[in-house]
């Protein structure tokens, strides 16, 4: 990376931290606006992501509102058309419709691509922070320990930095998180395993018969098998680090293969899953993308609630590039209730059914009896997404 102090001073109508799913897409609307906007990730693409690696409905649909496909954006994807959901020796396998296999490495690099092809400048490699209010401006102070560090005037700053990223909300108006309690925490890893055991086409979550968590398998269009989990962190507690034994426990608790390597693999670990900010945004600043709040995850749902967060962000982030409102962060607030707010309370009520330790049996008892009986829950927490008013 160049030298920062070349950007120190330079202003920008929009400038947005984080480049995952909800910050490049944010950051190339802006900028095909005509918006002069800056994106900065800490990472240098590609970079790895804890993630199942499952696109649904609401994403493939943003993605295609944004006048984007995988094809597109020469992303690879390989279609998921069923789950099993297993617990102890019980298991129910049900459909799914509309997902997508993807690898996050590729999938969001791609999208950085695309915001820098709209015109976004995008600096890689810089960690940043929201600074003062200075004139119409918010301040933005970026480091890196190779290039230095800048400050920056931004009309308007979108955090989409991920999970637990209101901390980075300006001091003068410190952003609280709201967390969950007893919420699980998301770890994952990919790992090179032979076609066989868990073939192309299948997501397969299983459920820890101690409340453990669970964990998702899935083969990657690369070969490659994504394995995400949502662990309880009392089970965290007492393996330390060792998250690649712990989900190699709770697969063999449910008699399904377990893939070479796994017990000895090297976790990533992210924050309490679920958890929201207690305000979407302050003065000049608004939160998109898990940043703006989080449920766990079912089988790929985060993806599409952050790239819907960037259309619905959009008008609004816009409007107060011209002039900044008070209203502006309540708007926000009431708009991504509307949309993503909803889809996420569906999805915690699923995800308390499937990965409970007492429910967890019955509920699979019941599916694999009767997985009509599923296609309700299961639209109703991937529904073809609506817009708000
Ligand atoms: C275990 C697990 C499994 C999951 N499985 C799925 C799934 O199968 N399907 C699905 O749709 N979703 C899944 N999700 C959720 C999904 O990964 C997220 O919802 C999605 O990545 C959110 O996108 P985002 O753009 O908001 O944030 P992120 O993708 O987290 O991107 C945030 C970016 O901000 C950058 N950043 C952070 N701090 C700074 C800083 N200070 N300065 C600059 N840059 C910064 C990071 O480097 C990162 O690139 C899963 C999550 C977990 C934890």
């Amino acid at each position: 990376m160049p030298n920062l102090a070349s950007w120190d001073r330079t202003e920008w109508d929009a400038c947005v931290i984080g480049a995952g799913p909800a910050g490049s897409l944010a950051a190339a609307r802006l900028a095909q606006r005509g918006r002069r906007t800056l994106l900065i990730d800490k990472a240098h693409f590609p970079r790895p992501k804890v993630c199942g690696g499952c696109l649904g409905s609401v994403g493939l649909s943003a993605l295609g509102e944004a006048g984007l496909s995988l094809g597109t954006l020469s992303v690879a994807g390989s279609p998921l058309t069923s789950v099993s959901i297993h617990s102890g020796r019980r298991h129910a396998v049900l459909p799914l419709r509309q997902r997508q296999a993807i690898a996050r490495e590729t999938f969001d690099a791609a999208l950085l691509a695309h915001a820098r092809a709209a015109g976004a400048a995008v600096i890689e490699g810089g960690r940043a922070m929201v600074g003062a209010i200075e004139d119409n401006f918010r301040g933005v102070l970026i480091h890196d320990p190779h290039a230095g560090r800048a400050s920056l005037r931004c009309r308007v700053v979108l955090i989409a930095a991920g999970l637990g990223a209101s901390s980075l909300a300006p001091p003068d108006e410190a952003i609280p998180a709201i967390r969950r309690p007893g919420s699980r925490i998301g770890a994952g890893v990919t790992l090179d395993a032979p076609h066989g055991d868990y073939p192309p086409g299948r997501v397969v979550m299983a459920s820890g018969r101690r409340g453990e968590g669970y964990v998702g398998v899935a083969r990657l269009p690369d070969g490659r098998l994504d394995i995400a989990a949502a662990f309880a962190p009392d089970a965290v507690a007492q393996v330390g680090r060792s998250l690649g034994r712990l989900a190699h426990r709770v697969l063999e608790s449910c008699g399904l293969p377990t893939p070479a390597g796994l017990a000895e693999s090297d976790w990533s670990a992210v924050p309490t899953l679920t958890q929201r900010p207690a305000r979407l945004g302050a003065e000049r600043v608004l939160l998109i993308g898990d940043a703006a709040g989080y449920v766990e995850p079912f089988t790929g749902e985060g993806i599409g609630w952050a790239l819907r967060s960037a259309l619905e962000v959009e008008p609004i982030a816009d409007r107060a590039i011209d002039a900044w409102r008070p209203q502006a962060v309540s708007d926000w607030q009431r708009r991504h209730h509307a949309t993503i707010g909803r889809w996420q309370s569906r999805c915690r009520v699923v995800c308390d059914l499937v990965g409970g330790r007492y429910a967890t049996p019955l509920v699979v008892g019941v599916l694999s009896a009767a997985p009509w009986f599923a296609a309700p829950v299961l639209r109703r927490i991937d529904p073809m997404p609506q817009t708000a008013g």
